[in-house]
């Protein structure tokens, strides 16, 4: 399985923020793994998200991990606490900062689409 066949990839190509949740004890999470992190069940689905959060950490990124990266130098990067309860990291808008309340979207890279936070209206 490549980045781009991945449900979560695939999905937000899509244009769709995916998480994880138990059909054993209902818990939700990030990132994809095999099982559930509370109760061990292999029973996992991918659920949509509203893709409302809040942000729990904030970065400005200066020196871009790659050559992809580079042209978007300074960017921001931010952890958010899904309303479902998992946290993502995606993109954000400038002066973004903890506590802001924010709305998943997404925003074209090359042959493919960044998870991006911008502030809810
Ligand atoms: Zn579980």
């Amino acid at each position: 399985m490549n980045a781009a066949s991945h449900p979560f990839t695939a999905a937000l190509n899509e244009g769709v923020l995916h998480y994880q949740r138990c059909t054993r004890c209902g818990h939700a999470q990030t990132p994809t793994r095999l099982a559930c992190s509370q109760c061990g069940s292999a029973a996992l689905q991918w659920q949509e998200a509203t893709g409302t959060g809040v942000v729990v950490a904030a970065s400005v990124v200066s020196r871009a991990p790659s050559d992809e990266f580079r042209p978007l130098v300074p960017y921001t990067l931010v952890l958010v606490q899904l309303a479902e309860g998992p946290c993502v990291m995606g993109h954000a808008s400038p002066g973004i900062a903890i506590g802001d309340t924010v709305l998943a979207g997404t925003v074209p890279h090359g042959d493919r689409r960044l998870l991006h936070f911008s502030p809810t209206p």
